[in-house]
């Protein structure tokens, strides 16, 4: 049969030697050639001891954020789970009830989102679909779990400390484009959030 490649090799069925057949040369070969491996310089790291430099739009372990005054920034208008490929997010929304302003920034809030971490492909898009700047992935890595349920990250995993010193710095994410980006005011991404001002569409409405 004619060979699609012309890589194939001929076999010799040559028998062979007395010496051949004590295999020295090719072991004392194969012994150089690890001897060689010990003088080069090594492909591993000691990992997690050691961390090899990563960019700094490094796609990992994503974080929900709170704003200025500590306020939790998800609303759970769910675009990010519409715009996860992976259907990897979950949510369940809830009203913001009276003397919770502190805790959410709006009306309406995620009382439970989840992220599957096993589903997760770290494409970015739920943090490009977020109207309200609230999801970003970092550069934190997701660390090996020997069960599969600690892999499904709650919001006591994913929503970033109250406290301001422990807050999670994402502003290495605002690339030049990104800040370009957030010059037009047109796309509600980039309208400042007033809180006066959605009350009074609120009485509008009424
Ligand atoms: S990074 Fe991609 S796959 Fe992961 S949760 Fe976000 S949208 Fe889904
Ligand atoms: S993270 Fe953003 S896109 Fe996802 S539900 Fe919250 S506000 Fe909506």
């Amino acid at each position: 049969m004619q060979a699609l490649t012309n890589r194939s090799k001929m076999v010799s069925n040559k028998q062979m030697t007395f010496l051949e057949r004590l295999y020295l040369v090719s072991i004392f070969k194969g012994m150089l050639i690890t001897i060689s491996h010990f003088l080069k310089k090594k492909a591993t790291i000691s990992y997690p001891e050691k961390h090899r430099p990563i960019s700094s739009v490094y796609r990992g372990q994503h974080v929900l954020k709170r704003d200025e005054n500590g306020a939790e920034r998800c609303t759970a208008c769910g675009l990010c789970a519409v715009a996860c490929p992976a259907e990897a997010i979950t949510m369940v929304a809830a009203e913001r009830k009276k003397g919770e302003e502190n805790l959410y920034r709006e009306e309406k809030y995620a009382a439970v989102y989840e992220i599957n971490m096993l589903r997760c492909i770290y494409c970015g898009l739920c943090e490009e679909a977020c109207p309200k700047e609230a999801i970003f992935l970092t550069d934190r890595i997701v660390p090996t779990e020997f069960e599969r349920g600690d892999l499904v990250y709650g919001k006591d995993i994913l929503v970033e400390p109250m406290e301001k010193s422990k807050r999670i710095d994402v502003s290495k994410r605002q690339t030049p484009d990104v800040l370009e980006f957030k010059t037009h005011s047109e796309y509600a991404h980039n309208q400042l959030w007033d809180p006066k001002k959605s009350l009074q569409t609120k009485k509008q409405s009424h």
